[in-house]
C-alpha cells in the first residue's frame, strides 16, 4: 500500500482551514455507517487514523459538527467541509478525512465498517470488512497488518 510524503499539507475547500500531518497513518479506513452517509453527503466516509501528535491545524479555526456528542467532528465553519474527527476516547489519534490532503492519491482503505448498512452497489477494495466495528482487541493486529503492508 503506498504511503504518503511527509510532512504532507491539505485544506478545506475554500481554504480557510488548513493542516498538516507529519506521521504515517495508523490504519486507512472507509465507514458505511448511515452517520457517515449523511456527513459525507456520499456513499461512505473516509479516514486515515493519524497520530495525534502527527497532526497540526496551520491555519484558521475548525468548528465542531455533526450530532455534537462525544466523538467530535470538525468543519471548516466556512465552506463546511467534513475534515476530521476525535473519537470518543481514542485520543491518541485523529481520523482525518484523507481527501483534505493536497495529494490523496497514496490513500486507500485497508478496514471497511458498517457493510450492513451500505448502499447496495458500494464497494471498496478494503481487505478487511466488517458488518460492524472490528472488535476492540483486533485493532492492534489490524494496526500491525497495515504498518507491514507499508514496508
Ligand atoms: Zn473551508
Ligand atoms: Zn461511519
Amino acid at each position: 500500500m503506498p504511503i504518503p510524503s511527509l510532512p504532507a499539507e491539505g485544506g478545506c475547500r475554500c481554504g480557510r482551514v488548513r493542516l498538516r500531518i507529519s506521521a504515517k497513518p495508523l490504519l486507512t479506513m472507509a465507514c458505511h455507517c448511515t452517520g457517515c452517509q449523511k456527513m459525507s453527503s456520499s456513499a461512505y466516509s473516509l479516514s486515515a487514523a493519524i497520530p495525534a501528535d502527527g497532526f497540526e491545524i496551520t491555519k484558521g479555526e475548525p468548528v465542531i459538527g455533526g450530532l455534537h456528542g462525544a466523538s467530535k467532528h470538525y468543519f471548516c465553519g466556512y465552506c463546511m467541509s467534513w475534515m476530521f474527527t476525535r473519537p470518543e476516547g481514542l485520543d491518541w489519534f485523529v481520523n482525518l478525512r484523507p481527501t483534505m490532503l493536497y495529494d490523496p492519491a497514496w490513500f486507500t482503505p485497508f478496514v471497511e465498517t458498517w457493510t450492513s448498512e451500505k448502499l447496495p452497489w458500494a464497494e471498496t477494495p478494503a481487505l478487511h470488512s466488517y458488518a460492524a466495528l472490528p472488535a476492540f482487541e483486533e485493532y492492534d493486529g489490524l494496526v500491525a497488518e497495515y504498518a507491514k503492508s507499508q514496508a
